[in-house]
């Protein structure tokens, strides 16, 4: 999928959208890199550029913390400036995170009904799986597939009937 990056216009209507819902999480509608954070350009972070428009300068030394513990989010009233220190003090270590982060990187809630619980094969640790990301990934993969799945189908289905017969 090409990268998606938002014009100032796009941004100003979505901020439109967002200001109905202030204290909600703002999922960052465009690129998101693999590390889990919107992406305002290719070497602009979303979250820290929307700091900087709405909230002001991000002070030397200092990062942006997501107050919401949700990395995708870029609602300016859930970020803060803190220094690296309290940063790392705060428990951004990947295992505090992983624990407490309620969103998948996409920005879908890890609720009851949204995440399906299972062991990771590759090491053994518990794993939530965000079942929204994955119905959109198989749609996306059913899309590009279409023509393959349709084969698949109908040979499965003549085979039934073959069976029946
Ligand atoms: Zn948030
Ligand atoms: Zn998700």
């Amino acid at each position: 999928m090409a990268r998606r990056y938002l014009s100032p216009f796009d941004l100003l209507a979505i901020y439109l959208e967002w200001r109905k819902t202030p204290k909600a999480c703002w999922p960052w509608p465009g690129y998101v890199g693999r590390d889990g954070y919107g992406r305002y350009t290719a070497h602009q972070l979303a979250h820290r550029r929307m700091y900087e428009m709405f909230r002001g300068p991000i002070p030397d030394g200092h990062t942006i913390d997501h107050l919401c513990r949700n990395r995708v989010c870029v609602n300016p009233a859930h970020l803060e400036a803190v220094t690296r220190a309290e940063n790392v003090m705060r428990g951004e270590g990947l295992c505090a995170t992983n624990a407490r982060k309620t969103h998948c990187p996409r920005g879908h809630p890890y609720s009851q009904e949204n995440t399906e619980r299972g062991v990771d094969a590759r090491n053994g640790r518990p794993k939530r799986t965000c079942l929204q990301c994955r119905r959109d990934w198989q749609r996306a993969y059913y899309r590009r597939n279409r023509a393959r799945v349709l084969a698949r189908l109908r040979a499965a289905y003549r085979q039934k009937n073959a069976a029946r017969h």
